[in-house]
């Protein structure tokens, strides 16, 4: 079973997932890290204060199992077991929900929200095979789901939003900020899930339009489909098809933008998201912050619910998040 936190699945390796975080002990936990057939012995964090000579807590390393999460632990000597966040929380000292982020914010690339399939990318000698745009057309069909989420029919056309009639999903054409199509991710309409390649950085979301049309003015939001309503209410948006990476920021340091609106999601995923996008921004940068109501996300709000949200720039944002942050 994957280990899903908030919608993020924790799927990096856990080998490196343990270095990194006796790494964040100095050394003080995890002393031995060595892998056992189907898990990974690490010396226990509990008993005598995790400094025991030989490792028995087992770790977890498998994801096919219904009945064990990925990172699920259990120490054969002194009988301590839990979900990785909680080996996380004891070793760094910190809460629960903070354990969870460091989780999520380090060891999590893929999103429980939407279906991206990208099956010809390829990576080759280190080049990428972009894709040719005369994929698309096989998806070119309109669906009432895409009504359901707010789309409008020029949005539609103009992003090359599809149908894939046979895993009945909408399609939504990924291109990187210089119009490369990487690939195309599927929201199913029924069911939630969301893919991105492992080895490939993920890209800006709808970036190259902005790029294209010399625009110095956006919105940045979470998921294609909030960037796409936003589009739709003439409010130029580009998506970071989760809440932000560092290659990100590198990428839109370097497009032109000079004035961001932070639309994240309502929620603490979306608040970390915010700080680190801030913190990574030079300081010449314009950036506000659009305060969503907790559990929301801009594809909830009313046209004119988002032109009533309150804002923040982000110099309060950053005193007032500190001073809330627990
Ligand atoms: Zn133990």
């Amino acid at each position: 079973m994957n280990l899903i936190i908030n919608n993020h699945i924790i799927d990096s390796n856990l080998e490196d997932i343990l270095k990194r975080l006796r790494q964040e002990t100095d050394g003080r936990f995890l002393k031995d890290i060595a892998k056992r057939g189907d898990n990974i012995a690490i010396t226990c964090a509990w008993h005598k204060d995790g400094l025991e000579n030989h490792p028995s807590c087992y770790v977890y390393n498998r994801t096919d199992n219904n009945e064990v999460p990925f990172g699920f632990y259990k120490c054969f000597t002194c009988g301590s077991k839990g979900q990785l966040y909680q080996l996380v929380s004891r070793c760094l000292n910190c809460g629960i929900e903070e354990a969870k982020q460091w989780l999520i914010d380090n060891f999590s690339k893929t999103i429980t929200e939407e279906l991206i399939s990208l099956p010809t990318i390829s990576l080759e000698k280190n080049k990428i095979e972009y894709l040719d745009e005369s994929i698309l057309d096989q998806y070119a069909y309109f669906h009432p789901y895409m009504f359901k989420r707010k789309l409008t029919e020029e949005i539609i056309v103009k992003y090359k939003i599809g149908w894939d009639k046979e895993k009945d999903a909408i399609t939504f054409p990924i291109w990187d900020e210089n119009n490369h199509l990487l690939g195309i991710s599927e929201r199913s309409v029924n069911s939630k899930y969301f893919y991105l390649p492992k080895d490939i950085g993920k890209p800006v979301y709808l970036l190259n339009f902005i790029k294209k049309e010399h625009i110095q003015e956006v919105y940045v939001v979470e998921s294609q489909i909030d960037a796409l309503y936003l589009n739709s209410l003439d409010k130029s948006a580009v998506a970071l098809l989760g809440t932000g990476t560092k290659d990100q920021y590198e990428i839109l340091k370097k497009s032109g933008i000079r004035i961001f609106h932070l639309a994240l999601d309502g929620d603490m995923a979306g608040r970390h998201g915010i700080m680190r996008f801030i913190e990574n921004m030079p300081d010449n940068i314009i950036i506000d912050v659009l305060l969503l109501p907790e559990g929301k996300d801009i594809n909830d709000l009313s046209k004119e619910e988002i032109d009533n949200l309150r804002i923040m720039d982000k110099t309060n944002y950053m005193r007032f998040f500190t001073i809330h942050k627990n």
